[in-house]
């Protein structure tokens, strides 16, 4: 078989499997590569998604939803409950079953996948120029060529720094997660993920109560970087669940980090594109990346198609991807960053109160859809002592 592609996708996450799909859907002759032997395992991931942020991409399989999501609890320091109903809000997915039916539907589309194969070099030729990618597949040295090579690698992005980006994140550019996958816990209404805030839980970040059926959830909490100290996410999450959750069954355990930071500048270097968690691009208030690393494999392979359409000749159609992800989604990303810096700063008072504004303007009420950069500038504006934020917003809102 030639080892020849149009494009090789190093990384079959949600990212990676995405763009696989979409550029062999565009004609491309698309490699999709993964180090580990089974995709979708392990995956470190709370599973929440928002119903547009799954269903903008692909149509829903049963197979892939563990529980639905009607609404959500966030719950103060001090143990105050605002409940918000939201009919059709989301998902809590099946990773495993996601990730790799993802995958699949890329080979469907005529992708070619291989597992236990990891991108170790990039090749380049005597003028610099990227060429392809050396992996060590099987345990043997494998060599495959592309015109255009996708970093959807993962957070420590190794593709991305061999191309010559900047992915170093420092301890205040990312949020460290720990979670259990746990049987035995009973929450007030299973369709209701529950948010906790405040320091003593989670300093700079929250735990979280994803449910996923009966009475199995996903308990987990991120934790500022720069605010653990010599702490573990782990010790924090082990105590959260002492507190709340004694006595239950702890199926999985897992860990990650979690970029909350400005995306990776640039996206796109020569025919190398970074997507997914490689380009930084989840949100860095509520960490949420899988719906925005469907969308950047989605666009990545939008402009990786035009490229290899008009000859491979213009490598400046590949940054169209860049473009195309700041027109959609970067005003929205430096909202959440904004929001991410002030988080992290806020006190176990400051947290009540905006619990507290929150339950007015939100408690027991139903929407049927949340404007979430709209709610997150109502309570900086409603708030005396957070409105001292509120300049570092104005740019914000007189962007399109
Ligand atoms: C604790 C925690 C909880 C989270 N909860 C949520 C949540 O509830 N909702 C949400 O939307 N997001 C959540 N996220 C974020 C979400 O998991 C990521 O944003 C998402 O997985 C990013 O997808 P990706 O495809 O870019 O990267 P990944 O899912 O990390 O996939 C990267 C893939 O690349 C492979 N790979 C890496 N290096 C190589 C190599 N050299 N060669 C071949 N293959 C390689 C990896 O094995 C992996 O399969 C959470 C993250 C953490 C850490």
């Amino acid at each position: 078989m030639s080892n020849n592609y149009d494009i090789i996708i190093v990384g079959a996450g949600p990212a990676g499997s995405s763009c696989a799909y979409h550029s062999a859907k565009d004609g491309l002759k698309a490699l999709l590569i993964e180090k580990h032997e089974r995709i979708g395992n392990p995956v470190c991931c709370g599973e929440g998604i928002s119903k547009t942020g799954l269903e903008n991409f692909f149509d829903v399989r049963e197979e892939w939803i563990a529980s639905r999501i009607e609404g959500a609890v966030l719950v103060s320091p001090s143990g105050r409950r605002v409940k918000v109903h939201h009919p059709d809000a989301g998902y809590i997915l099946n990773r495993k079953v996601f990730d790799r039916d993802l995958a699949m539907m890329a080979v469907d589309e005529g992708a070619e996948l291989r597992v236990s194969t990891q991108a170790t070099e990039l090749l380049h030729d005597s003028r610099c120029d990227f060429t392809g990618v050396k992996a060590i597949s099987n345990g043997e040295e494998i060599e495959f060529q592309g015109k255009v090579i996708i970093a959807a690698d993962g957070v420590e992005s190794r593709i991305g720094k061999l191309a010559g980006i900047n992915t170093t994140l420092n301890l205040s550019d990312i949020a460290v997660g720990a979670q259990y996958y746990a049987s035995g816990v009973i929450i007030e209404n299973s369709t209701y993920p529950e948010f906790y805030v405040g320091n003593t839980y989670a300093p700079g970040g929250y735990a979280w109560i994803f449910p996923k059926g009966e009475d199995r959830a996903n308990i987990g909490l991120g934790i500022a970087g720069d605010r653990l100290g010599s702490n573990k996410a782990v010790d924090y999450l082990d105590a959260f669940v002492e507190r709340f959750f004694p006595g239950i069954k702890i199926l999985e355990k897992m860990g990650g980090i979690i970029p909350t930071v400005k995306r990776v500048k640039p996206m796109v270097q020569g025919n190398v594109m970074l997507i997914g968690d490689a380009a930084h691009i989840t949100d860095p208030n509520s960490g949420a990346g899988i719906s925005n690393a469907m969308r950047s494999g989605k666009l990545a392979a939008q402009a990786c198609a035009h490229y290899i359409h008009e000859g491979a000749a213009d490598q400046h159609i590949l940054k169209g991807y860049e473009k195309a992800w700041d027109k959609e989604k970067g005003r929205e990303h430096e909202i959440y960053l904004t929001a991410k810096n002030i988080h992290v700063k806020l006190n176990d008072k400051e947290f009540e109160d905006i619990v507290e504004l929150l339950s007015k303007s939100m408690g027991d009420k139903t929407f049927l859809g949340i404007d979430v950069p709209k709610v997150i500038l109502g309570i900086i504006f409603k708030h005396p002592r957070l409105l001292v934020h509120a300049p570092s917003f104005l740019p914000h809102l007189f962007k399109k």
